[in-house]
């Protein structure tokens, strides 16, 4: 069986194709641009969690059992 290549269109938007969903660094390129938008990655946050009717769920078990971050008190220091 031949091997068929299928480009993917670079899922910024870019217009260019690869083997993967991304162009190298495209999606850090869109994510930096989103950020840039809204004003940053806290006021992006604060949109999606607005939109989501509920805090984004940081998965800090990848800390070893550490302490974990109280995300209430975070979101409380930079709105209220
Ligand atoms: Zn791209």
């Amino acid at each position: 069986m031949e091997y068929e290549f299928q480009p993917h269109y670079c899922a910024c938007g870019c217009g260019g194709t690869g083997k993967t969903k991304w162009l190298p660094g495209h999606d850090q390129m869109l994510r930096a641009a989103i950020e840039r938008e809204v004003g940053g990655l806290i006021e992006l946050r604060r949109i999606i969690e607005e939109l989501l009717q509920r805090g984004i769920d940081l998965d800090h078990k990848q800390n070893n059992g550490r302490r974990q971050l109280n995300l209430d008190s975070v979101v409380d220091r930079y709105y209220f």
